[in-house]
């Protein structure tokens, strides 16, 4: 087959003019801090996301880690997370002084299994952190019914998650905190940054003095009042606070969201259809009923007893034939920093080793063209072709 003239970079930036002025004329307005185009992010996103607060931070992974300081974690707590996510949703966990508890995936969603939260539950657990994989929400009814019945604390890592609509409700207005990423790869970006909704407002307020250095008011607050007033340090805190320049990007980033969101899912079923008739691929499950997919990842699991390779050799022939690719995620129980400090290995959660073996993500990026899709189903099926046992 022809390969691509060049490589298809995985997760590439949707950049456009737009962001490009804003971000300019932010530099050139004499304030680049935390400022004017923070507040105006925040209360663009929260419209967005429907709820009562939020507060940008520098981070994904810095809002996770205040979500948890916010509601009380500590030396001694548990939290259940999926172990099919990125390290960092249990890293902040171990960050706070607590201890990650894994609960193993569905085989089919590629989401935590509700079932599996119950049999981990202690009564020193304290909190769940669903992860809605790709964009795919997770069994939310389930898990806010055993947080409930059990006390704990609900906080999403919506770091795909950002479209994701669940039963007519939009994901950061859900559960008790939510957080968003704004990494380079994701469906909109601030080459890095992320978002805190809750509508909490004692949470609210203690992430806003923790998110800079615990400070009673922030730094725009601090240098713009004319009046002198002394800012106080109320909390050891972090410094995770959002620039003016990454919200001036998310500004002109989430206007163009439905847009970006319109061509991903246009892209996911060209895939899907390209593919259906494959049995060495497993396709992503399909939505659920009264669900919106934020279409973030399109990954496929290879099938080892219908294929010659195994998936590692697949993601090297994709990269021989210029097409860029990423492993979503290789589960995190088994990274050595989790199996040398907590014991775990290989056999403790099955369903996430079962995926964690056999998954890569395709590009699905909405400033890919047809023709770049097209590119990427035929070096897929003319490995798979060269490949079937
Ligand atoms: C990207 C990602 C994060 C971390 O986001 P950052 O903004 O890079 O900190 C957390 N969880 C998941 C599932 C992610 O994919």
């Amino acid at each position: 087959m022809a390969k691509r003239p060049n490589f298809l970079v995985f997760g590439k930036p949707n950049i456009g003019p737009e962001e490009i002025a804003e971000v300019v004329a932010t530099l050139a307005s004499g304030w680049i801090g935390t400022g004017p185009k923070v507040e105006k992010f925040e209360s663009m996103f929260k419209k967005y996301a429907n709820s009562r607060y939020a507060l940008a931070v520098n981070s994904a992974t810095a809002g996770l880690h205040l979500a948890l300081k916010a509601v009380g974690i500590e030396q001694g707590d548990e939290v259940i997370t999926t172990p099919l996510t990125f390290c960092s949703t249990a890293n902040v966990i171990i960050h706070c002084g607590g201890t990650p508890v894994f609960a193993d995936v569905d085989k089919d969603t590629w989401n935590i299994d509700p079932d599996e939260i119950t049999k981990k539950i202690t009564p020193r657990t304290k909190a769940i952190i669903p992860v809605h994989l790709h964009g795919r929400p997770c069994n939310m009814r389930a898990i806010l019914k055993i947080a409930r019945k059990h006390n704990l604390f609900v906080i999403e890592d919506a770091a795909h998650a950002i479209e994701t609509v669940y039963h007519g409700k939009k994901v950061g207005s859900i559960a008790d905190i939510t957080v968003f990423s704004f990494y380079a790869t994701k469906n909109i970006t601030t080459a890095e940054g992320g978002m805190v909704t809750t509508n909490n407002k004692k949470w609210a307020d203690m992430i806003k003095v923790m998110r800079l250095h615990g400070l009673s008011h922030d730094a725009y607050k601090r240098y713009s009042v004319k009046t002198f007033k002394h800012y106080q340090a109320m909390l050891p805190g972090y410094k995770y606070n959002m620039t003016d320049l990454q919200a001036a990007m998310g500004i002109q980033q989430l206007k163009k969201i439905s847009s970006f969101a319109k061509t991903r899912k246009k892209h996911w079923l060209r895939y899907n259809d390209a593919f259906k008739d494959m049995p060495e691929l497993i396709l992503p499950a399909k939505d659920e009923e009264d669900t919106t997919h934020a279409r973030h990842l399109y990954a496929i699991l290879t099938v080892p007893e219908k294929l010659d390779i195994d998936r590692d050799r697949f993601v090297e022939e994709l990269i021989g034939l210029n097409i860029g690719t990423g492993i979503h995620f290789f589960p995190v129980h088994l990274h050595p920093y989790y199996q040398t400090a907590f014991g775990y290995k290989r056999g403790d959660f099955p369903n996430a080793e079962f995926i964690g073996d056999r998954i890569l993500s395709l590009p699905l990026g909405a400033n890919l063209t047809k023709t770049d899709i097209n590119d990427v189903i035929e070096a897929v099926r003319f490995i798979v072709n060269r490949h079937r046992k």
